[in-house]
């Protein structure tokens, strides 16, 4: 999905603009900086546009150097956005600080949407209107306590936005993009160490070429990969406030760049929720998916199969994602990433053909039809694979699919089809 970051300085109100578009409840917002929530991005909704919503609010500390902090925030957040809705505070009216995230906004070329917030009166209307001076286009103002222009701010939002189908779809050619994901300490660094060992391919460092700095290329059996955002695998992050919400937007920047993401999980410890969530952040940014054990050296015969089943019944949800087991400290079994990953790509790629969806669907709701609501049988009329990258699906049907059903041709979809390693959405529109 398209991303839209919500960038700006501490207690310019981006939480509560961001409890306003996800439309939660005031509760989640507190009145003082230094609230720290663990999520980053969220999924949304405009018009009937789908969007991932990433917030920044979440890191705010009031310590020293906040400045240099923020500028740094904002880089990450700005880098993977496709759209930034930049937020000042127009009782305030324009920072030394915002003027720095100015400059990182012309620099980056981004669509910017500029919002004035906390225009909850006609004398800070006018104080909204001296914004233009920021050079970033139309001030839009805005009260996002009160709700008060939230809509038209949407809509510019929106307009700047590239759609679900420009995006993600059709990206011809170039290597493959991976990216190495999974909490703190879980063995990144030395996995992109080893990988990067022999086989890192010396693209022209004469200036004026194209490419990410943060980015490698890697040949593997021959084939060259992307390893992409490895800048933030490397950066060691010092600070102790915040440290995780910081990686956590590393990780989500990573990811939106990638086409497959690789997730390292600690063999030799229990899972964490944190590498639950890291693994919720590719599904919902629809990446394929590879779960990489990692630290199996650490790993004696009488622990392996209790942790095993320990971590797998968390990962019930995601038996379709390919495991592999490595060892980054000693190199064991890490060439088994690349089949891995080709194969989570090719799920990724692929596309059923209409024909056989519906020969596949007619047969399934024969043998199986949906359960009987109040009297009635929601039929299904036709169903087409929307997209590829990931694969989507909509269902056409006379009534609502109830969830569990849903579920069920999803599990049916991949034991007929595959789709290893990659996640798949399936969508019901109903026609009366
Ligand atoms: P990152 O924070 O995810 O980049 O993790 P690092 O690569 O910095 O690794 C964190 C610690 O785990 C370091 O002390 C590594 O030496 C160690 N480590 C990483 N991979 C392995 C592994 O496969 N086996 C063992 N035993 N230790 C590992």
């Amino acid at each position: 999905l398209p991303v839209l970051a919500v960038v700006g300085r501490p207690n310019v109100g981006k939480s509560t603009l961001v409890n306003r578009i996800l439309g939660r409840r005031e509760a989640v917002v507190e009145d003082k900086p230094g609230v720290t929530r663990d999520r980053v991005s969220y999924p949304a909704e405009w018009a009937g546009r789908r969007f991932t919503l990433v917030d920044t609010g979440g890191w705010e500390v009031d310590v020293a150097g906040i400045e240099a902090r923020v500028a740094e925030q904002a880089e990450v957040a700005i880098s993977l956005a496709d759209a930034v809705l930049f937020v000042v505070d127009a009782t305030v009216g324009p920072t030394a600080t915002d003027e720095r995230v100015v400059r990182l906004l012309r620099k980056s070329g981004k669509p910017v949407v500029l919002c004035a917030n906390k225009v909850d009166g006609p004398r800070v209307e006018a104080d909204a209107a001296e914004l233009w001076s920021l050079g970033l286009g139309e001030p839009h103002p805005v009260s996002a306590l009160h709700g008060r222009g939230t809509g038209d701010l949407l809509d510019a939002a929106m307009a700047a936005l590239p759609t679900e189908s420009q995006h993600g779809v059709a990206r011809p050619g170039g290597p493959r993009r991976v990216a190495l994901v999974g909490r703190p300490n879980v063995g990144k660094s030395s996995l992109l160490n080893k990988v990067l060992g022999t086989n890192r391919v010396v693209v022209d460092d004469v200036a004026g070429t194209t490419r990410d700095p943060v980015d490698e290329l890697v040949e593997l059996k021959g084939v060259p990969y992307w390893f992409v955002d490895t800048a933030g695998i490397r950066r060691r992050v010092h600070q102790t406030s915040g440290a995780d919400f910081y990686a956590s937007l590393r990780t989500q920047a990573a990811i939106e760049k990638a086409e497959v993401a690789v997730v390292l999980l600690d063999a030799s410890n229990p899972l964490t929720e944190q590498d639950t969530r890291v693994i919720q952040q590719v599904i919902d940014a629809g990446r394929a998916l590879v779960i990489a054990y990692n630290k199996w050296d650490l790993m004696d015969e009488d622990r392996r199969p209790y942790l095993e089943r320990e971590i797998e019944k968390e990962l019930v949800q995601i038996q379709w994602a390919p495991r592999v087991n490595i060892s980054a400290r000693t190199g064991w079994h890490t060439d088994r990433l690349v089949p891995a990953i080709t194969r989570s790509l090719d799920s990724w790629d692929t596309r059923v053909p209409t024909g056989r969806l519906n020969a596949f669907l007619g047969e399934l709701v024969a043998a199986h039809p949906h359960p009987l609501r109040g009297g009635k049988q929601p039929r299904i009329l036709f169903a087409t694979q929307a997209s590829t990258r990931p694969p989507r699906f909509v269902i056409f049907a006379s009534g609502f699919l109830e969830a569990g059903y849903r579920r069920f041709i999803e599990r049916r979809l991949r034991e007929t089809f595959g789709f290893e390693g990659t996640p798949i959405s399936i969508s019901v529109r109903v026609r009366e």
